[in-house]
């Protein structure tokens, strides 16, 4: 089966890894903070907060804010989850806004219509790796006074106008999960330029503490910490941040080769009858997190996947609707109806996703294309 994303680790990876292991500090200690100042200069912001993954990112990013309880956060229901359970574990209400049919990014015109006098913040994804519309996002909250959290856990050394992503909202969160552009094994980082809650996200990841351990030790240096706030144990690893730091130095070339392969999708798929590939605006830099396709309506979207994974093609579906999962709509007074949502809808009913990761061979590729035009004609058969 060739899968639909793989992480990509070779001998210096390794390496960094069994030089921190021989190292004093396996976690909280100096490999951390290298980390951290690579992706924060990587990305052009001040800061960065690297944690235990992209789902504890979000939640101390949502933290930091310190919303009253019941406060509405405007995102999109076409994404993972971790989305939208951050603003959950934070006491708010996740408020759905339907996404562009072009882009699957969240649509800023939705946007407009779900604020209320409770809406205090918007979490916009960047889908498979194409920045949204951030002009029109951020024109609307700064009418409204809404902070901005972007999950670019697709989008790493993606450009909107020619800046990376990672200083354009309030916070930005990336994910190092292995399907992502580098990893960490598990782990997620927040950048910020905002210092203080920049402040705030270093103690929510560690237990509330206002003291870190390392500034705890030392000749001249005091046992006593505070706890300040109602914080966790969302602490990343030095193990972890030696790979992901190892990691970081070949994302260009991750990027460029993950770029190769969707044009070389495209170009196969040019000709082809009943699918839509991927659209780019061309204000952007994608980061093809995903190579997705859209199967023409009428299509049996659900016989499309089995008949790829019966040729041993790993096709995923990204993403579910949130909506549809059966805790959400549980929630009380969620507005979950998933009437409210026809393009995502539609997007949903007809989306596939297609094998892309840096070492993806030509042959692959080939089987892949190969795999996608027997399929297409059987559907119409
Ligand atoms: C991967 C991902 C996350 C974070 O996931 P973790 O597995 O916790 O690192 C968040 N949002 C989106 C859209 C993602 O794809």
């Amino acid at each position: 089966m060739i899968p639909y994303g793989k992480q990509e680790i070779d001998q210096s990876d390794i390496d960094a890894v069994i030089q921190t292991l021989k190292g004093d500090w396996i976690t909280s200690g100096p490999k951390i903070d290298e980390f951290e100042k690579a992706i924060a200069e990587y990305v052009g912001a001040k800061h960065a907060v690297a944690v235990n993954s992209g789902t504890s990112a979000l939640d101390i990013a949502v933290g930091a804010l310190e919303l009253p309880e019941g406060s509405e956060i405007i995102t999109t229901p076409f994404t993972f989850v971790a989305t939208s359970n951050c603003i959950l574990y934070n006491g708010c209400k996740p408020i759905f806004a339907d996404i562009d049919l072009k882009t699957y990014n969240i649509d800023p015109d939705e946007i407009r219509k779900k604020i209320t006098k409770k809406t205090k913040a918007i979490i916009y994804v960047d889908y498979a790796g194409q920045p949204c519309d951030i002009d029109e996002i951020r024109e609307i909250a700064q009418e409204h006074d809404l902070k901005l959290i972007e999950d670019a856990a697709h989008a790493i050394g993606a450009e909107y106008k020619g800046k990376k992503v990672g200083s354009l909202a309030d916070m930005t969160e990336f994910s190092f999960h292995p399907v992502k552009h580098i990893t960490t094994g598990e782990g997620g980082i927040v950048t910020s330029n905002n210092e203080e809650l920049v402040k705030k996200m270093r103690m929510l990841r560690n237990h509330g503490m206002d003291r870190s351990l390392r500034e705890r030790l030392g000749p001249n240096a005091s046992y006593a910490y505070d706890i300040k706030t109602l914080g966790r144990n969302y602490r990343i690893t030095d193990i972890q941040c030696a790979l992901g730091y190892s990691q970081l130095k070949k994302l260009d070339g991750i990027i460029e080769k993950r770029t190769r392969i969707a044009a070389a999708y495209a170009k196969a798929f040019d000709e082809m009858d009943g699918i839509t590939t991927p659209f780019v605006k061309n204000d952007v830099k994608h980061a093809w997190h995903l190579y997705t396709i859209l199967l023409d309506k009428g299509m049996d979207r659900d016989k499309f996947f089995n008949e790829m994974r019966t040729r041993e093609i790993g096709v995923n579906v990204h993403y579910i609707p949130i909506y549809m999962f059966s805790y959400y709509k549980k929630l009380e007074g969620a507005a979950m109806d998933k009437n409210n949502f026809p393009n995502t809808n539609d997007v949903f009913s007809r989306i596939i996703t297609l094998p892309l990761y840096p070492g993806l061979e030509t042959i692959e590729i080939e089987k892949v294309v190969n795999a996608v035009r027997e399929c297409t004609n059987s559907d119409k058969g």
